[in-house]
């Protein structure tokens, strides 16, 4: 059998970033046997070995472009599908399946091989359809206000699972086409760095969703911020501030305390002159915490330095953090006053928060970045 799968002391995330000093270890193992979408095309070759050569490319169309499971791709014999039914598992196995009231948002929760669990979110609107992806298994970066920092870290996910839930939104979406990948599901996606380039160049590559309709949201994990500009040019980063001071941000986002707003600027700044792209900033309204006219004022000034754009995300209660999400009215006044002073900002619309699939909410009975 072929290992294509890095084993964790091996993973760059968890070495260079030291995820285990904030929150220990993971907890479950990767799996030992790595799933169909794992492979690179030099590793399905050595597989397919003694098949006729256009076997790679026809194989590799159907699970990678398509995102066939081997029983569905016809154009093979049948052993040959049995073959790769049984040496390779599948990434994902559905456990829930739950629409939203007015049917436009669906949430899956799915089971890793091991037993860990992640949520996938398909959100439709009229003009699109994009998919909220998770990177990790829990999250090590414990932000107080979200449902998946608050259950901690468990362990990355691999390549194919973090292509599986992109396919299956894919299939879900249609008719209508996914036009839009959002990595702000459970985890920090910087965190696991390597292959979440592996499945954006993926994406783009086989599935064809171009760069710059794909967005990777952090936590402020500066040193990868670099990386990151250095490899994915037009692919858009969304940085999750929530607070325009040391004090507040580190209570809110522990990972403050290493990389303070101070430097995490000059990444945005860095990022912005490399890829041409501004940053946005991610803004979780709280109610009496970060939603008064003074936190505005100190955003406005961070905005204008980064050139950020400002994305106010009325934010969802979750069980283990006390206070509320900002008043409608309080997070129209806030984007007025941030408006006036020429930043650029919207408000994110709220969906499926009836399925506890909105920004925070995931793994609570659960994310967002
Ligand atoms: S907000 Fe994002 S980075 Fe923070 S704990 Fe939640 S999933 Fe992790």
């Amino acid at each position: 059998m072929m290992d294509t799968t890095a084993s964790d002391p091996a993973d760059p995330g968890t070495r260079q970033y030291d995820l285990g000093a904030l929150s220990g270890a993971a907890r479950a193992p990767l799996p030992a046997r790595p799933a169909l979408l794992d492979l690179d095309r030099g590793a399905l070759a050595a597989f397919l070995g003694d098949e006729p050569r256009f076997r790679t490319d026809q194989v590799w169309n159907a699970i990678n472009t398509k995102g066939q499971s081997p029983d569905q791709i016809s154009s093979i014999p049948l052993r040959l599908r049995s073959r790769l039914a049984e040496e390779f598992p599948p990434a994902l196995t559905p456990v829930t399946e739950q629409r939203s009231g007015d049917g436009r948002t669906t949430k899956w929760l799915f089971e890793l091989n091991g037993g860990a669990q992640v949520e996938t979110v398909l959100m439709r609107y009229r003009d699109r359809a994009t998919v909220c992806v998770s990177s990790q298994a829990g999250c090590a970066m414990a932000c107080s206000f979200c449902a998946t920092g608050q259950a901690g870290f468990e362990r990355h996910l691999t390549v194919a699972e973090i292509l599986e839930q992109v396919h299956r939104a894919k299939d879900a979406a249609s008719p209508q086409r996914l036009s839009n990948i959002v990595f702000m599901g459970m985890g920090e996606p910087l965190a696991n760095l390597e292959r979440l380039f592996t499945a954006i160049e993926r994406i783009t590559t086989d599935i064809g969703i171009g760069s710059r309709k794909i967005t990777v949201s952090t936590v402020g994990l500066v040193p990868a911020m670099e990386r990151f500009a250095d490899a994915n040019g037009q692919v858009g980063l969304a940085v999750s501030l929530h607070a325009a001071n040391d004090d507040l941000r580190s209570e809110l986002v522990p990972l403050n305390r290493r990389y303070p707003i101070n430097e995490l600027i000059q990444a945005c700044q860095m990022v912005r002159d490399k890829t041409g792209r501004r940053v946005s900033f991610e803004w979780a309204m709280i109610g009496g915490v970060n939603d008064r006219d003074r936190d505005a004022n100190e955003l406005i000034g961070l905005a204008r330095k980064a050139d950020a754009h400002v994305n106010l995300i009325p934010l969802n209660s979750t069980p283990g953090y006390p206070t509320t999400g900002s008043s409608p009215q309080q997070v129209k006044h806030f984007a007025g006053v941030l408006r006036r002073a020429g930043v650029n900002v919207t408000i994110r619309s709220t969906m499926g928060d009836d399925i506890d699939a909105a920004c925070g909410q995931l793994a609570n009975r659960g994310a967002t970045t």
